[in-house]
């Protein structure tokens, strides 16, 4: 499939040791590395030739070149005879040009044109008129010239040293009446038009987001087939009714959409998105009893210590008569509780990811709830999955995804949305604060430590080797300022001194400095300040769940960004939107989709051609052709998709 390029003509040794050190290393590499922009040559015609318009100008070299070497900067000037007119052309900084053109030569010029003046001032000449390429690709590959690639590129497509197979099914190619694969990248490189170029693009995108469906589909359960479940409505009516308060409408139709998943001939694969205090807890807590009912087990998996234990006593307030055992690092009789969880003494089991080891055996496993979802790599979360007879998971997540990225990642069938709370909660007034003006902080601080209340101050490192605000220099700021009790709390510290400190913190009125690991779940009713250091340094959705953990129980409450000025257009949209959807399409858009998925998973997500934002539509078209494809009983050993599956297996490897 593949050439290497000291076969192809032009090139020697020089440029290819330059290719390779942009990673190019055969003909196939060469051609899968696209042009980055164009330079447009198509030659304009009369009457494009206007004031201080851009024009390209296909013309004849009618007087001698004249150098200006004492001027700012070096320049050359000579006329051009085109359109029965004469124009002079002024170039700059072109020296060598006055040994390669002479008068009455043919020559292509591009430039603004001055219509008093009857001037051009030119910005690039090309000698080679006979070149009919008039878009001219620019590739920006670090000391290689682009006409140099774009001849061996040339000679590589002339002398068919390269094969590109087609691996979109015919079926999809004709009915979106796309070009080939090996059109496709003939064009980009040779484009005679821009159209051209936009049908290459069109169907390169189409093959992206095939691919990413791809990965995508397959990564989920609804090819792992079960039976139906069989629970006993009855027993989950009677529950329902215990719960303390009714259900809001958004938290029944999560609730509906997990009970007909149950229903289905194939494992559940959802993802419930709500906000924090939304009330994910209760609805996985139903989802829970289906199968409690018929006899399975659950298990729950959330990312800390501290969440799994504040997990643990809900439930246990929820559901008194449920069997719940709770296994985390600092489980005390572990081997027992290893041996109750297999001999099923219990019917749920939460945890940390202390859950995945192999000598954590379940007896019969019928779902898995895993609570941030993005806080675990993809390998845990697959350890615990095939612990389950039955492969349903459900995903609990309050970082608002974007629906885009949602959709592309689990499907439109499979995302339940709480957008609605159950407790109006009064607004945190969110202020954006430079450092010059910290002691609008302090005092508001100290008011409120004398008001019982609770404070958190948020830093984005540990040590000052990072950043400027860590723990180290952000406590010794606050013990001068503050005549309070301040207490710390960051991850390289061992989870029991975390659950000391959080104790003492929430049995008085003080101050908790930490990084950003108390930004999931926790949960302080009398706590009213956040206080954010170097907040730019976080993404929007990370700031809004941040100021989530104040103003738990209604109390007025206040979340102060501590940034400098040149991030305030970013920080103030917190101000104005509290929202966490909104917030995160802006995130989204800035910093791409890495703090939504983790960084293993948001790896395939980077495309050449696709645009998550905007191609939305291509998306949804390729998600539905895949799911149809990936349903046929012989797509693997069908002729037909032969090349398709040999690309699977060595490129995306499902
Ligand atoms: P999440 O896990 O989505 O952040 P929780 O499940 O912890 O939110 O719920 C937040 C709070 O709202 C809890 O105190 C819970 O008891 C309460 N709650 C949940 N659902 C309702 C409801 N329908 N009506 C009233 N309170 C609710
Ligand atoms: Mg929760």
């Amino acid at each position: 499939m593949e050439t290497k390029l000291n076969q192809i003509k032009g090139l020697g040794p020089k440029t290819i040791y330059k290719l390779r050190q942009a990673n190019i290393w055969s003909t196939y590499d060469l051609i899968l590395h696209v042009p980055k922009s164009y330079k447009d040559f198509s030659i304009s015609n009369p009457s494009e030739l206007k004031h201080e318009s851009r024009v390209t100008l296909h013309a004849l070299v009618t007087s001698p070149l004249m150098n200006n070497p004492y001027g700012k900067v070096f320049s050359t000037t000579f006329d051009i005879k085109v359109f029965d007119q004469v124009i002079k052309v002024i170039i700059f900084n072109r020296k060598y040009l006055s040994k390669q053109i002479k008068e009455g030569q043919m020559i292509i010029v591009q430039g603004v044109y001055h219509l008093y003046r009857q001037q051009l001032l030119a910005t690039e000449i090309k000698l080679n008129v006979d070149d009919n390429q008039s878009i001219q690709p620019l590739y920006k590959i670090k000391d290689v010239s682009d006409y140099v690639i774009s001849k061996a590129i040339a000679s590589i497509f002339q002398d068919e040293k390269v094969q590109i197979f087609e691996i979109i099914p015919e079926e999809f190619i004709k009915r979106y009446k796309l070009v080939s694969r090996v059109e496709a990248y003939r064009n980009l490189h040779m484009p005679k038009s821009f159209s051209d170029i936009e049908q290459a693009v069109r169907r390169l995108k189409y093959e992206e987001a095939f691919f990413l469906e791809l990965k995508v589909v397959s990564d989920q359960s609804i090819f792992i087939k079960r039976k139906p479940k069989t629970y006993d409505i009855n027993y989950i009516k009677s529950f329902i009714q215990t719960i303390p308060y009714e259900l809001t409408f958004d938290q029944k139709q999560a609730v509906n959409d997990i009970y007909r998943d149950f229903k289905k001939d194939h494992a559940m694969f959802r993802l419930i998105q709500g906000d924090v205090g939304s009330g994910k807890t209760v609805v996985a807590l139903i989802a829970i009893m289906a199968v409690v009912s018929m006899h399975e087990q659950a298990v729950f998996m959330a990312p800390t210590n501290l969440l799994a234990n504040q997990q643990y006593e809900t439930y246990k307030k929820l559901a008194p008569k449920l069997n719940i055992g709770l296994l985390t690092q600092k489980t005390p009789n572990k081997t027992q509780m290893i041996k109750d969880i297999k001999s099923h003494q219990y019917d749920l089991i939460i945890g940390t990811h202390a859950l995945i080891e192999d000598y954590v055996e379940f007896s019969n496993l019928g779902l898995v709830v895993i609570d941030e979802q993005h806080k675990f790599g993809v390998d845990t979360r697959n350890q615990l999955i095939d612990k389950s007879h039955s492969k349903d998971v459900l995903y609990l997540t309050a970082t608002p995804i974007p629906r885009t990225l949602a959709m592309m990642t689990f499907g439109q069938q499979n995302v339940s949305l709480i957008k609605e709370k159950p407790q109006q909660k009064a607004p945190i007034d969110t202020q954006y604060v430079t450092k010059d003006k910290l002691s609008v902080i302090f005092n508001h601080i100290h008011k409120e430590i004398k008001l019982n209340h609770h404070v958190y101050v948020v830093v984005p490192a540990i040590t000052s080797d990072k950043v400027d605000d860590n723990i180290e220099s952000v406590y010794e700021l606050l013990t001068h300022k503050l005549d309070i009790d301040i207490y710390m709390i960051h991850g390289q510290m061992k989870k029991q001194q975390q659950e000391d400190t959080m104790q003492k913190f929430k049995d008085k009125p003080s101050v908790l400095l930490a990084t950003t690991m108390i930004e999931v779940g926790i949960d302080i009713p009398t706590a009213t300040t956040m206080v954010i250091f170097s907040a730019e340094f976080f993404g929007l959705s990370q700031l809004h769940q941040l100021r989530g953990r104040v103003g738990r129980s209604g109390l007025a409450s206040t979340c102060y960004l501590v940034s400098e000025k040149s991030d305030i257009d970013r920080l103030e949209l917190l101000s104005r939107i509290d929202d966490g959807f909104e917030l995160a399409n802006y995130d989204l858009k800035i910093r791409g989709p890495g703090d939504f998925l983790g960084k293993d998973q948001s790896g395939y997500l980077k495309f050449h051609f696709l645009d998550i934002m905007q191609d939305q539509k291509i998306i949804n078209i390729a998600q539905k052709d895949v799911l149809n494809l990936l349903k046929q009983k012989d797509f693997k050993t069908n002729y037909k998709y032969k090349y398709l599956n040999r690309y699977i297996k060595e490129t995306i490897k499902i």
